[in-house]
Parts: C-alpha cells; structure tokens; sequence
C-alpha cells in the first residue's frame, strides 16, 4: 500500500490547490478524483472575480480568461434593471476546464500525485492513520495517510465516512441548472447579467454569464424543494427571450449548491473538510471557486503544522475552523442573513428596490457593510415602511 503525509480526495478548485500548497511546503500529497478529466463537467457558471484572484495571487492568463466582466445588471420582474458599473475589469467569465487543468498541472509540477478516475469509496482509520479505498479505472486500490482532506464537493462522502455530520437539509440547498449556448444575443454582453422575479426563478435567479460573442453560460439557481425543477424554469426563462430561444446549446450541466450555511465543525481526527464539502460558498449568490481555494490554502497551513508536530487529532486541526471563520466565515455569516432578508421579499418589494436604489447600494449590499446598508435602506426606502422593517431585521 503506498503511503502519503496527506490524501486529498477531489481534485476541484479546493482539492488542487490544497495539492499544490502542502507539495510546496514538501508533503507527500496525494489527490484522487473520481471523474476521468480534470473540470469536466464543470458546474459553474464561470463567473470568478478579479478581487479573488488578486487574493489569491492568481494572475488572469488568457488561455482561461475568456471574457472580462465590467460589471453586473440586475433586472427586476418587471425588467427594470440596476447597473453596478465598473470602470475596469472586476473579474472574468473562466473556461473552467482550462483553469482546473492548469491547478492540477501546477500541483503536479511540484510533485502531488494527481489521479482521475479513481473514487475514493472507503476510508478506515487504522494505527493513527486513514486507509483511502479506491476504484482506479476498475481496480481496486488503497493508500493511506495520517490526514485526509476532503473536497469532494457536495457530495461530501469522505468526511461523512470518517464520522463528520454534513447532512444538510433541503431548504438550504439550491438546484442549479445551466446551457452554454452559442449564437444568441442579449444585452450588456460585458456585464454579468441577473434577472430576478418569483416566477422566473424563485428564491434564486436566473444569468447569463458571457464567455465571447454571441456565446454565454446561460443558468439558473433555485430552492431545491420547488415543485417545478430548475430545468423547467430556466426553459421558459430562454423562451421568453427572443435574443436566447433561437440559439444552440452546447453543453448542459446541472448541480447543488450548498448554499444555507456552513459546518460548524470542519475537522475530525485525521479529517479537514474544505470547499462545497463544508459548504463554503457565498450564500447570496453562490458561488464558491474562491472561497474553496481560500479555504484550502488555511487548510494546507494547518496540515503542515500537524505534519511538523505530528499531530492529526482533532483538538489539533480545529484550529483550521476557527481560522477560517475568522478569515471569511464570519463575513458569509452576515450574508447568509441578508439572503433570509432576500427570500422575504415579494416581487413588488423588488420593483420597488429597483426603482429606489443604485448599484452602489447594492455593492454595499454585497460587501456585507451591514451599517452602509442600514443607513441606506433607512434613507432611500422612507416611503415604505413595511419594506424598510423587513430589510432592517436582517441588517443589524
Ligand atoms: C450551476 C452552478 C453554477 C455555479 N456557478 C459558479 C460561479 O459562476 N462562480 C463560482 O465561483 N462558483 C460557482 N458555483 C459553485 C462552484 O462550482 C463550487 O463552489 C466550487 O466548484 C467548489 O469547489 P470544490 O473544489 O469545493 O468542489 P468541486 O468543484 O465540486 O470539486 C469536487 C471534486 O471532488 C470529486 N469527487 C467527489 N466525490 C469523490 C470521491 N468519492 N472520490 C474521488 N473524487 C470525488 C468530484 O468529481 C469533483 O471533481 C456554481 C455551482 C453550480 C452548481
């Protein structure tokens, strides 16, 4: 059986960048992933901010960057929209596929072994170490590691294997469905684009994310539990729009998006949980490429850490969670309070926001400046009353 300092089980945006990292600092890191080429399927709408990448120290190269994003529309049901404009590149619709590739080329270059098609299905802890069982192209396989990190996305089978509770329940799940389409037309194809409305997506929306000319990822989220599936509601959200019901789709991805909270605990003996695994992803909005790569490099610090001391107990690795809660978790938690605001209001509640507020509202909206948002909310909503009570519960 070989033997690795750490296994990573999931070779997405989290599990590459955690390979790369611990390699970096000289583990032996091994990352399995169960599909049989890195990012494909992708499930994302490919939408990555500039912010986040500067973050990260990421430098947008061309041959994954496809389209620079300017800023964002939000359309009301009624169709009016909010621009929040910038007047630089605020991020970039991403060929996914190219990106993994070139995290899973980077962590490899720097001596993490990278599998595919090899799922991890059992996991045993034995002598203070985990043994990972695997189907590698239809062989059965084991290594073991004192450590595993799980980032195997929202099916989280690892770290409920190895005893951690990641159940989540329905009302905090989103089903996303998403066409990459060709030869279509729409406005603002420099912007982000979201369109809002209970009968169009409820308690989520609709995008179109453009990737080129006449060439978008065109998606919807939405509450798990609706009665229609997202399928069907993005269907006539395509049909309604002249410039979309005529184009070609090229590709069609579907998935869930963890998105009401995140695990308390993200640790376990010789466990850490990163990425959609332990539910990291903006709550509003849901997307969760950066804040899984975030989480993966205070992940990869504490597992160094623990290999130095050789220590995997959970009293040791906690500190991994209370790291990242206060690195970003406590900021999501306040956006997690604005989308319960959100899912209160009524299409009219929107109409009137639409007509009310700017796209620098919304940003303060976005950036969770509770007090900003408060003041303005107070201000700009005096005429309603009952809208500014609602939104202020949730801005405290
Ligand atoms: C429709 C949709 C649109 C989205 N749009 C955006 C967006 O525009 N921008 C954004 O930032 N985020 C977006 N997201 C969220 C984003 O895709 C995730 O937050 C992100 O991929 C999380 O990365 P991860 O590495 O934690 O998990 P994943 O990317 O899900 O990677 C997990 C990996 O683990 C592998 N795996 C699972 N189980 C096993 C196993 N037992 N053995 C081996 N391998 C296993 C999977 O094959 C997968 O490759 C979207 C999500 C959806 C569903």
């Amino acid at each position: 059986m070989q033997e690795f300092d750490v296994i990573i089980v999931g070779a997405g945006p989290a599990g590459l960048r955690a390979a790369a990292k611990l390699a970096k600092g000289k583990a032996r890191v091994l990352c399995v992933d169960k599909k049989q080429e890195i990012g494909v399927p992708k499930r994302c709408g490919e939408g990555l901010g500039l912010a986040w990448m500067n973050r990260l120290g990421i430098k947008p190269d061309k041959r994954w960057c496809l389209q620079p994003i300017y800023g964002a529309a939000l359309y009301a049901p009624s169709g009016k929209c909010v621009e929040i404009k910038f007047n630089k590149v605020s991020g970039y619709v991403i060929e996914r596929r190219i990106f993994e590739k070139e995290l899973a080329k980077q962590a490899a270059q720097l001596n993490a072994l990278i599998k595919t098609k090899c799922y991890a299905h059992s996991f045993e802890r034995k002598n203070g170490k985990v043994i990972v069982s695997c189907t590698e192209q239809g062989i059965e396989t084991q290594y073991s590691a004192p450590l595993v990190i799980a980032a195997d996305g929202t099916e989280a089978l690892a770290a409920r294997k190895l005893g951690l509770n990641t159940a989540i329940s329905l009302k905090d799940i989103d089903s996303g469905y998403q066409y990459e389409m060709a030869n279509i037309s729409f406005q603002n194809p420099n912007y982000i684009n979201l369109f809002f409305g209970k009968e169009i997506a409820p308690r989520g929306y609709c995008w179109i994310f453009p990737k080129g000319k006449g060439h978008a990822n065109v998606g919807i989220g939405i509450a798990a539990a609706e009665r229609k599936t997202a399928k069907e509601y993005l269907d006539s959200f395509i049909e309604s729009k002249p410039g979309l019901r005529n184009g070609s789709i090229i590709e069609v991805n579907a998935g869930t998006i963890p998105v009401g909270g995140f695990l308390e605990e993200m640790t376990a003996d010789n466990l850490i949980v990163i990425g959609d695994a332990a539910h990291q992803v903006n709550p509003i909005h849901g997307g969760g490429m950066g804040i899984a790569m975030e989480a993966a490099d205070i992940a990869s610090e504490v597992a160094l850490k623990a290999l130095k001391r050789n220590d995997f107990s959970h009293s040791f690795l906690k500190q991994y969670t209370a790291e990242w809660y206060k690195t970003r978790g406590k900021n999501l938690q306040k956006l997690l309070r604005q989308r319960h605001m959100l899912e209160e209001l009524s299409d009219d509640n929107f109409e009137t926001l639409a007509k009310s507020i700017s796209g620098e509202d919304v940003m303060k909206l976005a950036e969770a400046d509770m007090v900003g948002s408060a003041k303005m909310v107070a201000k700009k909503l005096v005429r309603h009353p009952k809208l500014v009570k609602v939104m202020l519960k949730y801005l405290k």
